[in-house]
């Protein structure tokens, strides 16, 4: 069994197949695993980039120590899929033969063919995203406490494209990092007028929740600081500068791109049916049509839901889609037909920062407030991969709480130079 990406999905798929009677390969570009949920919080200073991350040849040692285990991993980036050759080839040029395949390479930013994005925004997607946005924001303090004539220019806006979870708790998460560090940090800066706009095309935020916890979430965001801008979209991008298509152009030294993503390239190179989204249309059971060898699951995959319609872009349906074809592939290794996907909506959540947030229970619950917020606290540990990280991950959870400080705020000179030598931002 040869399973593209480590992500959410491929892990589960793995981890779901050790001890049984097949060879497992773990293809992914990197030797981690990144639990994405809390990527803006290392953008924001609040976690460390370790704390996220979590090596994958760490979760598939064997579970009884003595006995090898048969699931293996290869460090590498998946470039084609030979569908009739049955066979997988790497950027390295090395290629891995399969029987059974299992695609779940994610989902990548998408730049909706808006002038500008790629150049001059950052996305927040992977891990070196999180660091390089938080190296450009505390950078623009360092350049403006140099040169205070910069702050008049904009270098300490930010302007957050995209208000679905992402652009959420991306906006309240700098709020916070703006009130209650760098304005102590940089005591001679004028932190508190530094704007921070979170852009979104709908008439309201976070569109997949209720209108009422939208504008629960729209409320708490302006409260804080952050300036919400609905129903009206990017136009194009510069140097600096967002046009809008209601004619505003807003200036800012850092521009987040965090409107939604796209299949991964996999996708396309399999050759099969795709969604709009770029995304692998697939059966019942999570096979890709014709080839009831190769299953898709997770973001880059159209796994359907009860209504028979795709299942959003969110962790959930990517770590029961991986459980599910681990079943299957258990099932198919004793001479059974394989069985439909069945989804268990969980419900949703989103945090806009210290004591706010907005969760949505598949019962029908919401919780917000204080509770709200305690709930995406606890299920985010829980999920987290690694028993020292979430140990590590409440420690300093508890001490950004108590001492209203952040220490994740260090600009490393490998960072830095990228940030200065580039001189642009790209996605
Ligand atoms: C900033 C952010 C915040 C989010 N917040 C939430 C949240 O609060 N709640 C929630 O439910 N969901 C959230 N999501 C979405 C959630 O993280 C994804 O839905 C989930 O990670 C999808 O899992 P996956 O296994 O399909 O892909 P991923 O977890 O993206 O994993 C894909 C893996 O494939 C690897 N890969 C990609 N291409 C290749 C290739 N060509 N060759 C080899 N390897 C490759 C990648 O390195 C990666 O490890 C968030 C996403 C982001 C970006």
């Amino acid at each position: 069994v040869v399973v593209i990406g480590a992500g959410f999905g491929g892990l589960a798929v793995a981890r779901g197949l050790l001890g049984a009677a097949v060879d497992v390969t773990l293809v992914d570009a990197n030797n981690f695993h990144t639990f994405q949920p809390l990527l803006y919080q290392v953008a924001t200073a609040g976690l460390d980039a370790e704390n996220v991350a979590y090596a994958i040849r760490g979760s598939l040692r064997g579970r009884r120590r003595r006995r090898p285990s048969n699931a293996a991993v290869r460090m590498a980036r998946v470039t084609a899929v030979d569908l009739a050759a049955r066979r997988v080839t790497l950027a390295d040029g090395d290629a891995l033969d399969y029987d059974v395949l299992v695609v779940a390479s994610g989902a990548v930013s998408h730049n909706f063919g808006v002038p500008g994005v790629a150049e001059h925004t950052l996305p927040l997607k992977h891990l070196d995203d999180a660091l390089a946005l938080r190296t450009h924001v505390l950078t623009r303090f360092e350049e403006a406490a140099a040169d205070p004539a910069v702050v008049a220019e904009g270098a300490l806006d930010i302007v957050v494209c995209g208000g679905g979870p992402t652009g959420v708790e991306l906006a309240g998460g700098l709020r916070e990092l703006y009130t209650m560090v760098l304005a102590k940090d940089f005591p001679r800066l004028p932190v508190h007028e530094a704007r921070i706009v979170l852009v979104e095309m709908a008439d309201r935020l976070l569109t997949p929740f209720t209108p009422r916890s939208s504008e629960r979430a729209r409320r708490t965001l302006v409260e804080r600081g952050v300036e919400v801008r609905l129903g009206t979209s990017v136009a194009a991008v510069e140097e600096g500068l967002v046009h809008l298509r209601d004619g505003t152009t807003l200036s800012a030294g850092t521009i987040v791109w965090a409107t939604g993503v796209t299949a991964e390239g996999v996708a396309a190179r399999l050759g099969t049916a795709t969604t709009r989204g770029g995304r692998v249309v697939v059966e019942p059971d999570l096979t890709v049509p014709g080839h009831p060898e190769v299953f898709a699951i997770g973001d880059i995959a159209a796994s359907p839901g009860a209504d028979g319609a795709p299942l959003p872009q969110v962790a959930q349906p990517a770590i029961q889609g991986g459980h599910h074809v681990a079943r299957q592939i258990r099932r198919r290794l004793l001479g059974e037909p394989t069985e439909p996907f069945r989804y268990h909506d969980k419900g949703q959540m989103a945090t806009i920062g210290r004591h706010a947030a907005v969760t949505e229970l598949a019962n029908g619950w919401r919780l917000s407030g204080v509770i709200g917020w305690l709930a995406w606290l606890g299920l985010h540990l829980v999920y987290l991969m690694g028993f020292r990280n979430r140990i590590q991950v409440f420690v300093d959870w508890a001490w950004n709480y108590l001492t209203y400080d952040r220490s994740s705020r260090i600009l490393r000179e490998s960072e830095r130079e990228v940030v200065e030598e580039s001189g642009e931002q790209t996605v």
